[in-house]
């Protein structure tokens, strides 16, 4: 039988409940037998407030994720050499995994852009794509509905080869949870008691100025 593997990438700094309900959503409405987390390098041209290493941040998807055999954490992106295209991801991993169908969790606002991505017609030939919404990208369904058509008519690639995932709408960011955490904030509720318990213990993104 064919392995149904699903890929979602991000900088998780650090994994929240918006990933984990995205994740579930796509697992759940494509009926994927894995799904894995991949987290990207860090954009060195974000780093202006604090943030957690490579490590802490692998550690805290792996806490976030121990429960659930769906889920899994995959290093492909961190253990080679940056910049980390998102069409070489996704060989990588269908070379490691021969025969599996590999669907690619992609945000809304990627996806809009996606034609300014590397290789886009490589990406849809590689992986369906499970496009999920997120609050504040389209002032409506509707508006959604006409910006989705205009962006996949400039791709023929794309053509059957993404759907989009109704996942709960979740007005969360790892932003969000780094600047609750820096203004003394409880992040309850909003990251797994273990990703608290991780950020807390290791004293993760507190202002040092
Ligand atoms: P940051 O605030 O540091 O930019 P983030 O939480 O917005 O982080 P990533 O950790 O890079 O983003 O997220 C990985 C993927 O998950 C991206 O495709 C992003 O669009 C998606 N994502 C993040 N939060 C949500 C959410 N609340 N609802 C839907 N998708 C989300």
């Amino acid at each position: 039988m064919t392995l149904r593997l699903g890929v979602f990438g991000g900088t998780f700094d650090p994994v929240h409940i918006g990933h984990l309900l995205v994740a579930d959503a796509v697992v759940e409405a494509l009926g994927l037998d894995r799904l894995l987390f991949v987290p990207a390098q860090r954009s060195p041209l974000k780093a202006d407030d604090p943030r957690a290493t490579d490590s802490d941040r692998v550690a805290m998807l792996e806490a976030a994720t121990a429960g659930d055999g769906r889920f899994t954490v995959h290093r492909v992106d961190l253990d080679r050499p940056p910049p980390s295209y998102t069409v070489d991801t996704l060989r990588l991993l269908a070379e490691a995994h021969p025969g599996a169908e590999l669907t690619f969790v992609v945000g809304l606002d990627s996806f809009l852009d996606l034609s300014r991505w590397r290789d886009p017609a490589g990406i849809a030939a590689l992986a369906y794509l499970a496009v999920v919404d997120r609050p504040g990208i389209a002032a409506s369904s509707a508006e959604r509905d006409v910006r989705l058509s205009a962006a996949t008519a400039t791709l023929p690639a794309l053509l059957g080869r993404w759907t989009l995932i109704d996942a709960p709408l979740i007005d969360l960011s790892a932003t969000d949870i780094r600047r609750r955490v820096a203004d003394g904030k409880s992040i309850r509720w909003r990251v797994p008691e273990a990703v608290a318990d991780h950020i807390a213990t290791h004293d993760l993104y507190r202002r040092t100025t």
